[in-house]
């Protein structure tokens, strides 16, 4: 067998599937071990040291780790790693005085982050100990951006997101709420030593066929209605409602309007179940409260009455593939079905919108009418301006608008200290060994079959009685502690010595090296 090549740090994180999967590379097995020894706080400042929100994250997460992780390669159901996140910020004692201090001195450079959501906090938080000015600007008049705005407090509590938020504004960080930047130019005139765009894809793509003007009242933008949910201004929809899309907006959508009065609320989604943009536990969900999906439907026009909505007209079409593999959706050829309804929810996709930034401040735009970003240092076309979250690329999530984060604050740290942003940082290892016998070593890695415990849901009945309830309760700590016990370690690699061989066979169990 063929020594493995350790020379790359990178190889100690790519072993680790699920850290390595985590776009902000938590350190997974190391807070699993510390949840299972009942070391909560820890386990807690793990994670906010990489993912920044991990009360947030423990709650919705879009956990691209699970998939990776290998406790799945062994049994059905990978560890349930976000959840176990969460059961590290619901145990914690108070941790404030763990966090880093303010500095007694500012180092002189101010930095303009616009947008208070996930990817500007992160930049703050790594930014604002170093010294820097940070202010944060947001239309809105609270942070959190859509943390706050679109998910449904059912799945994210307000009091969670305020602690979280928190915890960044109060490293010195100064938050002006209210404040919509409506010129680029104007703020760079301003004379801030860099700006960090982390405004989000705010708009909700339209539906437009027949109808849609005329029965306009009662058809709504999914995000927009979302947040007017969030912030109070929505408080009941009609008794039969359909929500167009299917995608996590839509499960938020058809959910929401289960508490709001909703009490015949179907998803219709032009594509197949499978096929569906939701996670897989987001239509579980939805389904738990007795929301029909219904696929294969395309919308057609709305049909309407003296300016009311009267329904919806779907056209039932099938999937069929080209010599290439490509899915195309034809018509099935059977009559037009036309569903009645009171209220519609339109949630077929989140566009990005910059109108406040002018054409000629130094930013490129590509085709697609997106500023041009570096992937790896966020940086446009202006040196001063970078971009992170949706902002940069499209809607994508929570984690993802952390780890660019990130990596904008790291670009924007070494611009100001008259460095080369372009020369990243190889990947942090630490490494501490401990030898081990051959008895101990067979004993400790018997992998035992073990499936995943599921999270407690609040009685359904009692759930849609309150926008505010939690539905998911979250582990009790026995609970945690056997879901933890399903982790592999993986961080723990057996390292053999070839000169020391008994031909036990161990090294031919994956990864190792001689
Ligand atoms: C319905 C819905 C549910 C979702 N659920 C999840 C989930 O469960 N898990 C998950 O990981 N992700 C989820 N997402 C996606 C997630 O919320 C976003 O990907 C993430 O919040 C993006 O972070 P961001 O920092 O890039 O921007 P955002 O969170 O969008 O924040 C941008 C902020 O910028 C502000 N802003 C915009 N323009 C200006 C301006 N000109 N001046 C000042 N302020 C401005 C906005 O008011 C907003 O507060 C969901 C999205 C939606 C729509
Ligand atoms: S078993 Fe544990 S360490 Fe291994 S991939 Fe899964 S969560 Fe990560
Ligand atoms: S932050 Fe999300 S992707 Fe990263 S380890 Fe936690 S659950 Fe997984």
């Amino acid at each position: 067998m063929k020594p493995t090549d350790i020379t790359q740090p990178d190889y100690f994180h790519k072993v680790v599937d699920c850290q390595w999967a985590c776009p902000a590379h938590t350190e997974v097995p190391e807070y699993i071990r510390l949840i299972a020894a009942g070391r909560y706080s820890d386990a807690y400042m793990v994670n906010w040291r990489s993912n920044v929100f991990p009360g947030i994250l423990g709650r919705t997460c879009d956990r691209p780790c699970e998939p990776a992780c290998r406790r799945g390669r062994v049994e059905e159901q990978p560890v349930a790693i976000c959840r176990l996140k969460r059961v590290a910020a619901d145990y914690k004692a108070d941790i404030r005085h763990r966090l880093p201090a303010i500095p007694a001195e500012k180092n002189g450079k101010r930095i303009a982050l616009v947008g208070a959501g996930p990817a500007s906090l992160t930049v703050a938080r790594d930014l604002a100990p170093m010294g820097y000015e940070c202010v944060v600007f947001d239309g809105d008049f609270r942070s959190g951006g859509m943390m706050r705005s679109q998910i449904p407090k059912f799945r994210l509590p307000d009091k969670v997101i305020d602690e979280e938020c928190n915890y960044v504004l109060d490293l010195g960080v100064e938050f002006r709420g209210g404040r919509p930047i409506s010129s680029l130019k104007a703020l760079l005139a301003e004379g801030w030593d860099a700006v960090f765009v982390g405004s989000g894809a705010p708009r909700g793509r339209e539906l437009d066929v027949p109808g849609r003007k005329e029965a306009a009242k009662n058809i709504h933008i999914g995000i927009d209605w979302l947040s007017s949910v969030s912030f109070g201004h929505i408080s009941k929809i009609g008794k039969r409602v359909i929500v167009l899309g299917g995608g996590n907006t839509a499960m938020d959508c058809c959910r929401s309007s289960r508490r709001l009065g909703g009490e015949d609320v179907k998803v219709i989604v032009r594509s197949g179940f499978e096929e569906m943009k939701a996670s897989p536990w987001e239509k579980e969900d939805a389904m738990h409260e007795d929301i029909p999906i219904l696929n294969f439907l395309v919308p057609k026009s709305f049909t309407h009455h003296s300016g009311k909505l009267t329904g919806v007209v779907f056209e039932k079409v099938k999937a069929e593939y080209d010599a290439k593999g490509r899915r195309n959706l034809v018509s099935t050829g059977e009559p037009d079905q036309t569903i009645p309804c009171d209220d519609v929810l339109v949630a077929v996709g989140q566009e990005n919108a910059f109108p406040w930034i002018e054409r000629d401040c130094g930013i490129e735009f590509d085709k697609w009418n997106m500023p041009k970003v570096d992937p790896k240092t966020f940086g446009s076309s202006n040196p001063k301006v970078f971009f992170g979250g949706d902002a940069a690329f499209g809607p994508k999530n929570i984690i993802w608008a952390v780890a660019h984060g990130h990596d904008a604050a790291l670009s924007i740290h070494k611009l100001l200290s008259g460095e080369d942003i372009n020369e990243r940082p190889l990947p942090e290892v630490q490494i501490s060994s401990q030898k081990m016998g051959i008895h101990e070593w067979s004993y400790d890695n018997a992998v035992e079959p073990d499936t995943r415990h599921k999270v407690p849901w609040r009685d359904v009945n009692q759930a849609l009685r309150n926008i505010k309830v939690e539905v998911e309760l979250g582990f009790d700590v026995k609970t945690a502690f056997k879901e933890a016990q399903r982790c592999l370690n993986c961080d723990v690699q057996t390292v053999f010595t070839a000169r020391t061989c008994i031909e036990c066979d161990a090294c031919a169990d994956g990864h190792r090296v001689c």
